[in-house]
């Protein structure tokens, strides 16, 4: 399969799931490519198929492939665990970042940028200890800080499912992400809107959407 193949199966899957979503009629899903596998010129070809939101979860490979592909009209999304001393050399290069998961790390970015960066808060959901993310309880507790960050917009809540997990496994994680992001939302505090949803990816992607993701990261299912 070539990679226009590939991106042609997805876009169908992801209209399908669009369609058995019970949540919002209507709901759009922001398809993002995942392009760590894969260098420029691969990456090149998956944007001419149509992906134009293209993440990377490394910052040295997020910043080469920005700088190799900065004639094409890509929204840029960092997706991986982000060290505070590295904030500085990427973060006002960054359209989207998925994984703010700690306060010290909204606050580094805080002082850092230089306009309003869009976050994803990382919500740990499973429990699982090799996750990231802030669980449930915590994230609660830190939304008052995080929302005191001018220059932190947290347009909604990322999570990641069990690799191995089974069907209702992964309805129960994305049911609760959706719920904690809708409780979010509700609270209105100033720079969390909230009204987002950062989770699928090749394995669950169909069902994250039925869950009400509004973003999905894809990779090896396009190479
Ligand atoms: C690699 C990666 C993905 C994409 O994973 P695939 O299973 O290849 O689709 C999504 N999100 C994060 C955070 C990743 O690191």
């Amino acid at each position: 399969m070539t990679i226009s193949e590939n991106v042609k199966t997805v876009l169908a899957q992801v209209t399908l799931a669009e369609s058995k979503s019970g949540l919002n009629t209507g709901q759009k899903t922001t398809v993002i490519g995942v392009t760590k596998y894969v260098d420029a010129v691969v990456a090149r070809e998956l944007v001419a198929a149509g992906i134009t939101n293209i993440a990377e979860n490394r910052t040295e490979l997020f910043l080469d492939k920005q700088k190799e592909l900065s004639d094409l009209p890509i929204t840029w999304h960092l997706i991986g665990t982000l060290q505070r001393r590295k904030v500085k050399d990427v973060i006002n290069s960054v359209d989207y970042f998925h994984a703010l998961d700690s306060v010290k790390l909204a606050r580094e970015i805080d002082k850092r940028a230089d306009h309003v960066i869009n976050c994803f808060l990382q919500v740990n959901i499973s429990g699982e200890t090799s996750k990231h993310g802030f669980s449930p309880e915590v994230l609660g507790q830190v939304l008052p800080e995080i929302s005191s960050l001018s220059k932190v917009n947290v347009v909604g809540l990322m999570t990641m499912a069990p690799i191995d997990a089974t069907d209702d496994e992964l309805a129960d994680v994305f049911t609760q992400a959706k719920n904690l992001q809708e409780t979010i939302a509700s609270q209105k505090l100033p720079h969390i809107p909230c009204t987002e949803l950062s989770m699928g990816m090749s394995q669950d992607y169909q069902q994250a959407i039925q869950h009400g993701a509004t973003f999905v990261r894809i990779g090896s299912k396009f190479f």
